[in-house]
C-alpha cells in the first residue's frame, strides 16, 4: 500500500513541473508569433491586358470590332504593428471589356 503510493508521488513530481513548464513554453511561443493584421489600405487599378475582334450583326452584315480587355485589381495592404511588418494580396476583381458584346 504505501509503496503504491510512492510511486504515485513520484510521477506526480516527475511530470507535473515539466508538463506545466512545456505548456507555458509553447503559450508563450504562440503569443510572439500571433500577427495583429489590419487592413491599412486598399487599392483598385485598371491593367490593360490586350485586345482581341469580336463579330456582331447589324442590318444583317457580319460586323468586325476590336475590343478593349482590361483586369480590375484589387489590392489589399495589411499591417501588423505587433511586428512592424507588412503584407499585401492582390485579387482579380473583374475583367472588362471596352465594347459591351455577348459572344466572343
Ligand atoms: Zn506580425
Ligand atoms: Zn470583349
Amino acid at each position: 500500500m504505501l509503496r503504491k503510493w510512492t510511486s504515485v508521488l513520484l510521477i506526480l513530481v516527475v511530470f507535473l513541473p515539466l508538463g506545466s513548464s512545456f505548456a507555458e513554453e509553447v503559450n508563450d511561443e504562440s503569443q510572439a508569433n500571433k500577427h495583429n493584421w489590419q487592413v491599412y489600405s486598399t487599392d483598385y487599378e485598371e491593367i490593360d491586358v490586350g485586345t482581341h475582334e469580336y463579330t456582331y450583326w447589324k442590318n444583317f452584315i457580319r460586323q468586325k470590332r476590336t475590343c478593349q480587355i482590361s483586369h480590375r485589381i484589387k489590392t489589399t495592404v495589411y499591417y501588423c504593428d505587433a511586428h512592424d511588418h507588412t503584407r499585401s494580396e492582390t485579387h482579380l476583381e473583374e475583367i472588362i471589356h471596352s465594347e459591351r458584346h455577348k459572344d466572343n
